[in-house]
């Protein structure tokens, strides 16, 4: 047999505004006011969201730049290896002309002192080869330089690549402290805020709205119906389902989203509000310049 303990902890846990519309003993406040608390609710959160938002992107942003950065070190001193190995196998080519070069010296002197033909040939044909192996070496030197440009140019556009993105990190990093620094402060008034209007909300409702909040990806459990359509998911809501949410009487849930929906009433004397503390702002700013 299922108690009825049994059966309330399983509602609770599994609250929705669909489960709410059938209770009745929601107590306190009337259910427009119960509406409205949940809808100022889902502002504040909805700014605080945004400040985790703008904050959410800095960090990866910086991470990607960090990882960027390593990237462009490890070709940068790939490249200088590869410099390093051109370079010395350029003057290894150097070298090996000059060794030419001498044994040619040799042999020449050594054909001027032949005693026959053969020993004359023998020597020629000597150092026709060692010309040759020369030429092949100069050949060598020359390809070798070419590429060693094209290295180098490589090499100047990593460098300044490097000093680029070393510079957007300075920036991206100091942006992150801004923010982070900005946004502790507000982030800290809006929780109050936020915990203040969850205190005087039904805990039930207050739940329902969690969970829904959690599921859906704009975080948004509480929309306005807009231009006929619910302002969360935006399918068509019926006109008697917009009068009885106008009217503020009783919990509507969106049926293809199960948000809950509210009226637009709140909506305006929200920015009203918003408007008034706006032009309180600019008077006080007015009265100190
Ligand atoms: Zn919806």
């Amino acid at each position: 047999m299922a108690t009825k303990k049994n059966i309330t902890k399983a509602t609770k846990g599994g609250e929705t505004f669909v489960s709410l519309q059938i209770a009745k003993n929601l107590d306190g406040d009337s259910m427009e006011k119960k509406l409205q608390l949940l809808y100022k609710l889902q502002k504040i959160d909805s700014k605080i969201d945004d400040i985790y938002l703008l904050r959410g992107e800095l960090p990866l942003e910086v991470q990607d730049l960090e990882d960027e950065i390593v990237g462009i070190k490890t070709k940068i001193s790939n490249i200088q290896q590869e410099i390093k190995e051109k370079e010395r196998y350029i003057s290894d080519k150097k070298q090996s002309i000059i060794d030419t070069r001498a044994a040619i010296k040799k042999y020449e002197q050594q054909r001027n002192n032949v005693k026959n033909n053969r020993e004359f040939d023998s020597l020629s044909k000597e150092i026709e080869y060692k010309e040759l192996e020369s030429q092949h070496a100069e050949k060598l030197i020359t390809e070798a330089t070419k590429a060693l440009v094209t290295i180098k140019e490589n090499f100047e556009a990593l460098k300044q690549e490097l000093s680029y993105r070393e510079e957007d990190l300075v920036v991206k990093q100091k942006e992150l402290e801004n923010i982070a620094k900005e946004t502790e402060k507000e982030e800290e008034a809006l929780k109050q805020e936020a915990k203040g209007y969850q205190e005087k909300i039904d805990n039930r409702m207050l739940a329902a709205y969690e969970k829904v909040r959690s599921n859906s990806r704009n975080k948004l459990a509480v929309v306005t119906v807009v231009r006929g359509a619910c302002g969360g998911c935006f399918n068509k809501i019926t006109p008697q389902r917009e009068i009885d949410i106008e009217e503020s009487k009783k919990i509507v849930v969106c049926e293809y989203c199960g948000r809950i929906l509210v009226s637009s009433k709140f909506e305006e004397a929200e920015a009203e509000v918003a408007q008034e503390k706006e032009t309180v702002k600019k008077k006080s700013t007015k009265k100190n310049t």
